[in-house]
């Protein structure tokens, strides 16, 4: 099951100067920065209530984020919907006929396992589906 909006992702070019942009904005400090070197990102994530915001820097030119970057400029990049079991939803997604870019849970930032649907199966948004990866 699908519950709620986790975090808008947001892509830029300088992770440091967009903190201070996010924090300003939203009053509050980043509570994490980490890279993701299978994804070539660095992340930064704040967090207002019950959501939160990830920062994406690409740290290679071959990352999503730079060719994401090139290709549309700076902007809200995916969308993450926070699920109670991952691998159910990719199934049930998939029997749906979305395309899956990760057919199988991989590990993300911030705690999660997480897998990508395609934008050319969701009007042109990049959808990110998560969950708390079990401790
Ligand atoms: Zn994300």
């Amino acid at each position: 099951m699908i519950k709620k909006i986790e975090h808008l992702g947001i892509a830029v070019n300088n992770i440091e100067a967009s903190i201070k942009v996010f924090e300003t904005l939203l009053g509050t400090n980043c509570y994490k920065i980490e890279e993701v070197a299978s994804e070539f990102v660095k992340t930064a994530f704040l967090q207002i209530g019950e959501s939160k915001i990830e920062l994406l820097e690409a740290t290679h030119s071959e990352s999503p984020i730079a060719k994401f970057l090139e290709k549309k400029g700076r902007g809200i990049h995916h969308i993450a919907f926070d699920t109670t079991n991952l691998e159910e939803e990719i199934e049930r997604l998939s029997k749906e006929g979305f395309e899956l870019i990760h057919k199988s849970p991989k590990d993300g930032a911030d705690g999660k396992i997480i897998a990508f649907l395609h934008p050319k199966s969701t009007d042109g948004i990049l959808i990110e589906l998560c969950q708390d990866k079990i401790m």
